[in-house]
């Protein structure tokens, strides 16, 4: 089990982690198997989505904002995060990505992204591997 910290820089942004997780994969000798990557906070999620056009994360960022604004008048949650935990849960905590000869089977547009919807802070980022190592 490792932890990725990430540093987010605003309060919604989606950072891409593949490479972390594929250092991981490389620094555990990690041949083939399957990868959780997965989060302990509630106002952050995890998601795989699109990595060659950046409109696509702004897109993403600004329909849930227009969907869950932060000032929804009938929030009671005195962090005043609501839209933030309601996010979270509608994107999720965690995704399970395959990886074959150490590199993770994504797609040739996907990336694995943290998705910060209450930042700027730094988040940890679980990734736990189920596979077995390179034979020799
Ligand atoms: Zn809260």
């Amino acid at each position: 089990m490792h932890k990725i910290k990430v540093r987010s820089s605003e309060r919604e942004e989606m950072i891409d982690i593949s490479a972390d997780v594929e250092k991981i994969l490389g620094a555990e000798d990690a041949w083939d198997g399957v990868c959780v990557v997965f989060t302990q906070h509630t106002t952050c999620g995890i998601t795989v989505n699109e990595n060659a056009d950046p409109d696509v994360q702004s897109d993403m960022l600004g329909f849930l904002k227009r969907l869950i604004p932060q000032d929804e008048p009938h929030f009671k949650h005195g962090e005043k995060n609501s839209d933030a935990h309601i996010k979270s849960s509608l994107v999720g905590c965690s995704v399970t990505v395959p990886f074959e000869n150490g590199k993770l089977l994504l797609g040739r547009w996907q990336a694995i992204y943290m998705c910060e919807f209450d930042g700027p802070r730094e988040r940890k980022v679980i990734v736990s591997i189920l596979g077995k190592a390179r034979t020799k």
